[in-house]
């Protein structure tokens, strides 16, 4: 009996309803959440799924819920489409001011605003393309006009062709010296024209999710979400995040999607040919800490090695933050804890403070294309409430020389370290925790093994996961959900205010669970 079921999500619903997840939520502040028993008594619920990691300030935090009522109240113009949008500008100021601050970058970035995650990379990836589309078109102009150069050269008895030139991959069996410049130059017209053809390329790595659009859904891993669209979008290939450690990996997909345009030069009354390098990698994009993909934190060296390739073929790095940014991690950009800098950052989430929808994305100023407002926009975009509410959120975070970026890390110690208590004592469940800041995986054990069908189901179907966190739910009154594309962890992701309280609440279900997990008790996971 849920409207949400039968005119919302049919199937999402009914997997609610199986798990024990088929709830609503009517209020809701700080960590905590509320809803309604049978009885119709308010439960309160200990959240840590942090609407996916957008409320690093929790749920309706009174400093930003008195802004934006102060907005409302002063009927703020909201919708002043076609004017200066000086709230924009201010938010744009400040996401460049801190990005400054804690990369060291001399330039300013310029931003351009959307309501989504998956919007802002799709922003990024567009004008990334931008920068590449005109480089190529350069490129091909230059080479065109060089072509005509040895032809006049060749016809005015300047210059003769080399004879090398003939023997040029490319060229080979289209012209021989017979057919003379002009059958040269028609073979390696042939030879430019299939080259420029090329479909544009982007590099991401294995695990990574950058949203769901038609665009960004091929930069996403995940070959459930990705593959039924495949042939909608973007060329993309997935790099394993394991071995950016070893310089041969970047090597040789720069080597395997070379691609060369034949260039005509006149040296010494010769006209030879040389390649040049095609741009055909629009872009490398990286989530510093994978989030959906299971948590996951770069390294340094990873970093390093991913930055030195773009400098070395000429492409640019986006850095999605869209989860991993805006203090989650104990810093305004996770990629900063890394030493990484990008041409490109993606922002969402938490840069809404939990009331308002947006996106940044962020471009070095000395890469922007001034076009790309021009050609780039949506309605709701750069809206004045939206932007508002952002530029408070970044005031908060920004405040007292990064307060909440110390209490987060402090937090996430704290809470790593009951994590790992958990684990030296339940090592037959608990894998791993991993993260970084509050932005932390708990990585159970494949229970592919078990003797429990219920665990084996779960382990077999990837929904045991699921099933935990109806369990936590029931229970424990502890919200809690599996990463998007790894069952198996459970991701952890409470505000920088969670207290001690909660964090041995946690420690308490925890333990139970894993009690249930070890004796394979699992009775108590399917029967309320
Ligand atoms: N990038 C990353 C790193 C994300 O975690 C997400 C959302 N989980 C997105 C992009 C897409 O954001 P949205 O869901 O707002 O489109």
């Amino acid at each position: 009996m849920s409207q949400f079921t039968d005119y919302v999500q049919p199937r999402m619903g009914r997997v609610f309803t199986a798990l024990g997840l088929d709830v609503e939520y009517e209020r809701a502040e700080g960590n905590t959440m509320y809803h309604r028993d049978e009885r119709g008594e308010l439960v309160p619920v200990l959240d840590l799924m942090g609407g996916y990691g957008s409320l690093i300030l929790g749920h309706n935090h009174p400093e930003l819920v008195a802004h934006a009522k102060a907005l409302l109240d002063g009927n703020r113009a909201v919708h002043a489409q076609f004017s200066l949008r000086e709230e924009a500008g201010r938010l744009g100021a400040a996401l460049s001011d801190v990005v400054r601050r804690e990369t060291s970058a001399k330039e300013p970035y310029v931003a351009t605003f959307g309501n989504s995650g998956a919007e802002a990379v799709e922003a990024a990836v567009k004008h990334a393309e931008l920068v590449r589309v005109r480089r190529v078109t350069e490129l091909a102009d230059e080479v065109a006009a060089h072509a005509e150069e040895a032809r006049q050269a060749v016809r005015r008895g300047e210059a003769r062709i080399d004879a090398d030139a003939f023997q040029q991959p490319g060229v080979r069996g289209r012209a021989t010296p017979a057919d003379g410049i002009d059958g040269l130059l028609a073979a390696v017209g042939a030879h430019n024209t299939a080259a420029l053809a090329t479909r544009p390329l982007f590099l991401a790595l294995e695990r990574s999710f950058h949203g769901k659009l038609v665009g960004s859904v091929q930069l996403t891993y995940n070959a459930g979400f990705r593959a039924p669209f495949q042939n909608l979008g973007t060329r993309v290939r997935f790099v394993p995040m394991d071995e950016l450690g070893r310089p041969e990996t970047l090597e040789r997909i720069a080597e395997d999607e070379r691609v060369t345009l034949l260039d005509t030069e006149v040296v010494d009354d010769r006209v030879r040919l040389v390649e040049r390098d095609l741009p055909v990698v629009t872009a490398f994009l990286l989530e510093p800490v994978q989030g959906e993909g299971g948590i996951h934190a770069l390294t340094t060296e990873q970093g390093r090695a991913v930055r030195l390739f773009c400098n070395r073929v000429g492409t640019a790095l986006i850095i999605d933050e869209v989860q991993s940014g805006m203090g989650r991690c104990g810093a305004f950009l996770a990629s900063s804890l890394i030493g990484l800098r990008g041409d490109y950052y993606t922002l969402s989430k938490s840069l809404g403070g939990g009331l308002a929808k947006i996106s940044a994305m962020l471009v070095r100023k000395s890469l922007y294309q001034g076009e790309f407002d021009l050609i780039h926009s949506s309605t709701f975009a750069m809206d004045d409430f939206s932007s508002s509410v952002a530029r408070k959120v970044v005031e908060m975070l920004e405040a007292d020389d990064g307060r909440v970026y110390r209490q987060v890390t402090e937090r996430g110690e704290r809470l790593t370290r009951m994590l790992e208590d958990l684990r030296a004592q339940y090592p037959d469940v608990i894998e791993e925790v991993r993260g970084k800041g509050l932005f932390i995986g708990l990585q159970l054990r494949d229970q592919g093994e078990a003797r429990s069908m219920v665990l084996r189901g779960g382990a077999y179907t990837g929904a045991l996961g699921y099933l935990l966190s109806g369990y936590l739910l029931r229970e424990e009154r502890i919200r809690i959900a599996p990463t998007g594309s790894a069952g198996n962890v459970l991701r952890i992701q409470p505000s920088a205010y969670l207290t001690d309280e909660e964090i041995e609440r946690l420690r308490g279900a925890l333990e139970r669970l894993c009690r249930i997990l070890r004796y394979e008790d699992t009775l108590h996971l399917v029967h309320p």
